[in-house]
């Protein structure tokens, strides 16, 4: 009798300390992908729509896969590095279309889902397809939130004539605050979240925006976590031909990569460039250095592959202290052209079964006159 309580109560606490392993493997997650919308509606254009049906889909196929946290909650577990849910994913819309509110808001009220809207303050009301100032109030008291796309959407890295670059970040830097006061007005609350306007940035624009307390978001894509560029957050675009729900599903169980080192460090690439060195350097504890892949406008990249001494790295440019390093290196032999471009690179997880590491690497690069093509 005593003995068999004996066996039962050790077995008790083995299948709780059992329970506690699995809770801590299965909740405890950085992970978070974030997901980029534009227009809900059957009318507006492809490459930037979903359709109300296509939209149902997701937030069917995400209540029963996935949890939806808001923007809040990614912040919180960036600034804190703590974890989020396990399949953790936040909803977010570019531009502030009245068809978000006409065919999005009332199914993501349906299921109960928080969402951001990243508006230009410039375009509220200025036609029947934006939203008006009323409905954002409305939007806004119902839970939904509203942060800073700039104030009409200009793309942040074009420079004026004759402009100098402290002038240029001056100049970028009041646009940013101007935006944010009008939405602090209206709304009542500042987040201090950018959604860079057609996804664009450079290093000075991050740096700037790192002094200015603001977390800003892309449009390359790949999982967040706290060990994430906080000014180069990426999100995976959802509108057009990625609506896809089985192309989706990969990204939307994917996992934060644990980049350490970027070369080229600052995503602006001169035009003409016809060959590009690029590195990684990769904490590869969680997958297999001969798994990791990068593809660059289709073509399967040749990756080179070396281990890193840690001893080369300070304390605090690790993620953890059990960080295994490799350097991935290849070259994109193309030439640039005008426009944004992206090298993709996954890695299958060794612990997170049928998960991979998603990580993209954007480029953006300017005419012969400075411009940026929309
Ligand atoms: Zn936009």
């Amino acid at each position: 009798m005593a003995i068999s309580r004996v066996i039962r109560k050790s077995f008790n606490i083995c299948a709780f300390i059992l329970l506690m392993s699995i809770h801590s493997i299965s909740v405890a997650s950085p992970h978070v992908s974030i997901l980029q919308y534009h227009h809900v509606s059957e009318t507006t254009p492809d490459i930037t729509s979903i359709t109300p049906t296509k939209f149902v889909e997701h937030l069917e196929y995400l209540s029963e896969h996935h949890t939806v946290v808001s923007l809040e909650d990614v912040e919180e577990s960036i600034k804190q590095k703590k974890a989020l849910p396990e399949f953790a994913v936040a909803i977010t819309f570019d531009d502030g279309y009245k068809n978000i509110l006409e065919n999005a808001h009332p199914l993501l009220k349906q299921y109960g889902y928080a969402y951001t809207v990243f508006i230009n303050p410039a375009q509220i009301g200025s036609s029947p397809s934006q939203l008006t100032w009323e409905e954002v109030k409305q939007m806004s008291k119902e839970g939904v939130t509203f942060a800073n796309h700039t104030v009409d959407h200009a793309h942040l890295l074009e420079m004026l004539e004759n402009e100098s670059e402290s002038d240029w970040l001056a100049r970028v830097k009041r646009d940013v605050e101007m935006a944010e006061t009008i939405i602090t007005q209206q709304v009542g609350y500042s987040r201090k979240w950018l959604a860079y306007p057609f996804g664009e940035f450079d290093g000075r624009l991050k740096n700037m925006l790192s002094e200015m307390g603001y977390l800003a978001f892309g449009q390359q894509s790949g999982a967040a976590a706290w060990y994430v560029d906080l000014q180069g957050l990426p999100r995976f675009p959802a509108s057009g031909r990625y609506a896809d729900l089985n192309s989706l599903k990969t990204k939307l169980r994917s996992l934060a990569m644990p980049v350490i080192k970027k070369t080229p460090n600052d995503p602006k690439v001169k035009l003409n460039t016809s060959s590009l060195a690029v590195s990684l350097v990769v904490d590869t504890q969680d997958f297999l250095p001969d798994r990791f892949a990068c593809y660059y406008l289709g073509d399967k990249m040749d990756v080179s592959i070396q281990p890193v001494s840690k001893s080369k790295l300070a304390a605090h440019e690790l993620i953890n202290e059990k960080a295994v390093l490799h350097n991935f290196a290849f070259s994109i032999n193309r030439k640039f052209n005008p426009g944004r471009s992206r090298v993709n690179c996954t890695a299958p997880s060794l612990t997170r079964g049928g998960r991979f590491y998603w990580y993209s690497l954007p480029f953006f690069t300017a005419t012969a006159q400075g411009t940026y093509p929309d």
